[in-house]
């Protein structure tokens, strides 16, 4: 049996998606940008997809940028907000647990005479909602929090960072503005930009089952934002470049499923889960639930195993077919510990022994079974070989 965990690197594709997309690398190869029939019926295509990535996250079609995933998008968030606002301020405020995407990017423009405040958390990994406003600053531009952490799945408090946002902008701050990474949160929780109070909001559909390198940035109307990219006026002035028409349609469908099926979706992969970790708690000694069980999205599980090292424990059970992760996808293969992990406060022996698992509503019953069978006997055996060793 192969059972595939690693869900919050990268999904399966919707059998529906293949097939939307299908007819796009066929007969209806249009450039949407073509004034004839092929390029009209490209251009349809494409307006159907992007209401339906809008309607996901309560935006209007208007306010969807697409490009090409939530590196992307979070690349031209803070970037573009930094080119359009740097007269006004060069502060930035983000969090130590961000994803590389947007760590990487703040760090860049550090380099360009920019400061950054990355916000600690709390040893279950919320931000303090006092720290934001301790925070900001006359020159503070853009606020930058991920809604859902890629490792330990933890969310953040958006909505009271908006109305922290919003009380400094009434106290005179025009400039500043509010982006949050939503690519781990969007189809495992209800996201609604309005009612979060964000300008900005990174989505990326192969977490929810579409096809890679195809994403959206949210940009609220009226949002003045930089360019990464130079060239033509596609994406209304704001990504050129000739549309990934099958990418955008298939990231279309799969966003209609994920609005249609969200809760479904979310009670069957939340009891998959808590099955999982009770099961595994209940005949494994010594696991630590990392993150915040009561505030996480439904489908990761990030678990630190005693006296076992998580890299050997990931290898071994992917030679029994299970694929899980030790952390996120973009850190695998570096030496480094977790950087999440470590905001967190754990010990470096805790972050060696842990383990993500993460889940979609593509997982079964007997797939947990066999992975909880399979993670009891492997970890006896490694926990064994390393008493002896
Ligand atoms: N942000 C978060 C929180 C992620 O988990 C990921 C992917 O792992 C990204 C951004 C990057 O998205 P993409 O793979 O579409 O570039």
């Amino acid at each position: 049996m192969k059972v595939y965990l690693d869900n919050s690197a990268t999904t399966p594709v919707a059998p529906e998606v293949i097939e939307a997309m299908l007819p796009y690398f066929g007969d209806e190869m249009g450039n949407a940008q073509s004034v004839h029939s092929f390029g009209q019926r490209a251009k349809a295509a494409l307006e159907s997809a992007r209401r339906q990535v809008a309607k996901l996250i309560g935006a209007s079609a208007t306010e969807t940028v697409f490009l090409s995933g939530g590196t992307e998008a979070d690349n031209l968030a803070i970037r573009g907000t930094a080119e359009a606002h740097r007269e006004w301020g060069r502060h930035i405020i983000t969090t130590q647990i961000e994803h590389p995407a947007v760590l990487a990017t703040c760090e860049a423009l550090e380099r360009e005479g920019f400061r950054v405040t990355y916000l600690p958390v709390s040893g279950r990994g919320r931000i303090d909602i006092g720290d934001v406003r301790a925070a900001l600053r006359e020159d503070t531009i853009l606020i930058s929090i991920m809604q859902a952490n890629n490792e330990i799945g933890t969310v953040q408090p958006i909505r009271e960072v908006a109305e922290v946002v919003a009380e400094a902008r009434q106290a005179g701050a025009k400039h500043l503005h509010l982006h949050s990474d939503a690519v781990q949160s969007v189809g495992k929780i209800p996201v609604n930009v309005s009612e979060l109070g964000v300008d900005l909001l990174s989505v990326s559909a192969h977490k929810i089952h579409g096809p890679k390198g195809i994403g959206c940035l949210y940009v609220r109307k009226g949002i003045r934002l930089g360019k990464l990219l130079y060239g033509g006026h596609h994406e209304r002035d704001r990504r050129p470049g000739t549309e990934n028409i099958p990418a955008i349609v298939g990231f279309g469908r799969a966003a209609q499923m994920a609005c249609e099926q969200l809760e479904d979706r979310a009670r069957s992969t939340e009891k998959l889960r808590d099955y999982l970790e009770r099961h595994i708690t209940e005949r494994v000694e010594g696991v630590r639930i990392n993150g915040d069980p009561s505030n996480r999205v439904p489908n990761i599980s990030n678990l630190s195993f005693e006296g076992v090292d998580g890299e050997s424990l990931l290898i071994a059970l992917d030679l029994k077919g299970i694929a899980v992760s030790t952390g996120s996808a973009c850190a695998s293969g570096s030496l480094e510990p977790s950087h999440v992990l470590k905001a967190l406060g754990l010990p470096r022996e805790v972050i060696r022994g842990s383990l993500r698992f993460s889940l979609s509503a593509f997982n079964t019953q007997p797939e947990i079974d066999f992975a909880i069978s399979t993670l009891v006997e492997t970890l006896a055996r490694l926990q064994e070989m390393s008493a002896e060793g």
